[in-house]
């Protein structure tokens, strides 16, 4: 079957309208780049298509201690724009201005291991989406998002509209490791944002990429981090219970056994910088 038509609504309300009506057979498309590859190659064949890119959704806005993020803002504009540095090294982690030009941040929330390198940052800054459907809409945290491998709580009639992203409280930190310096795939993607009152850590969120069925959060380590003295012994036990607890896979780009020491090695890394 091939794609009969293609819409490309000027306003969420026509999004959503558009979504309801034709309901599962209409394919959604932000940026196209994954959707797009998936099609030319006779994976997907959607009877119909709707393009995100004209229904108001691309735009970065400062408002009362956070970020807000329209779904269809790609990554490119993210890092062009200053308030949250840690999304934007995010943002630029991910392949290579050519996707970043197209690729959006609601995309990335779709992107199967090991992509996700920036939903991984959003999962650590505790970001909140705003789902829409014709019949309303709803706040859901990010952390509760993923149901499982490329299964999400989003209902088939609803789109991801907006991500509000808090302005971080702590201090942050982002390290992706890839088998090349850059435009490359995640072996492991650490985000981690910590509180700290001198050195003691008064909370803790630490966010893995590559290392499970979606970007996740390593909440035995973050456990341990919160109420502890962050010091070097601190550190290393918080980076072998993030190894320990993760779920890494086997694919070209590394086996589970390695993925599963290099996070030790880059929450260690990401932990010890923040401690600096
Ligand atoms: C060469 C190459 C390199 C890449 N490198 C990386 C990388 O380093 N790291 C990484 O994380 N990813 C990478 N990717 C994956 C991808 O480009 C990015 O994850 C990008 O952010 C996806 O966004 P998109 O808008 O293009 O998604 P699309 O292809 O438009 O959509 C992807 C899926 O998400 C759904 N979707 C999109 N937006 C919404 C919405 N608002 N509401 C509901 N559903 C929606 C679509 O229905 C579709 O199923 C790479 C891809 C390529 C081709």
């Amino acid at each position: 079957m091939t794609t009969r038509e293609y819409f490309l609504p000027r306003s969420l309300d026509e999004a959503v309208g558009l979504l309801a009506e034709h309901g599962p057979s209409l394919l959604v498309m932000s940026g196209g780049t994954l959707a797009m590859p998936l099609i030319n190659e006779g994976v997907s064949m959607p009877e119909m298509v709707m393009g995100l890119r004209r229904a108001g959704l691309s735009y970065l806005e400062r408002v009362n201690g956070s970020l807000i993020v329209g779904a269809a803002t790609t990554l490119s504009q993210v890092v062009g724009f200053e308030a949250i540095p840690v999304l934007q090294e995010a943002a630029y982690n991910i392949g290579g201005w050519a996707i970043r030009n197209m690729g959006t941040v609601g995309g990335n929330l779709f992107a199967p291991p090991p992509g996700g390198d920036f939903a991984v940052a959003l999962l650590a800054l505790d970001a909140q989406l705003k789902l829409v459907s014709a019949r309303g809409e709803r706040t859901l945290p990010l952390a509760e998002f993923y149901t499982g491998f490329m299964t999400t709580a989003l209902e088939p009639d609803e789109l991801v509209a907006e991500i509000r992203v808090p302005v971080p409280a702590g201090r942050t930190a982002y390290l992706k490791y890839g088998r090349r310096h850059t435009n490359t795939p995640a072996v492991v993607t650490v985000a981690a944002h910590l509180v700290l009152n001198g050195k003691k850590v008064e909370d803790a969120r630490l966010a893995l990429n590559a290392v499970g069925p979606h970007p996740i959060r390593a909440t035995q380590a973050e456990a341990l981090l919160t109420g502890s003295t962050l010091d070097e012994e601190t550190i290393a036990a918080a980076a072998a219970a993030a190894a320990e607890e993760c779920e890494p896979f086997t694919d070209p780009i590394a086996s589970a056994w390695y993925r599963r020491r290099m996070v030790n090695v880059f929450v260690r890394r990401a932990l010890s910088q923040i401690a600096q």
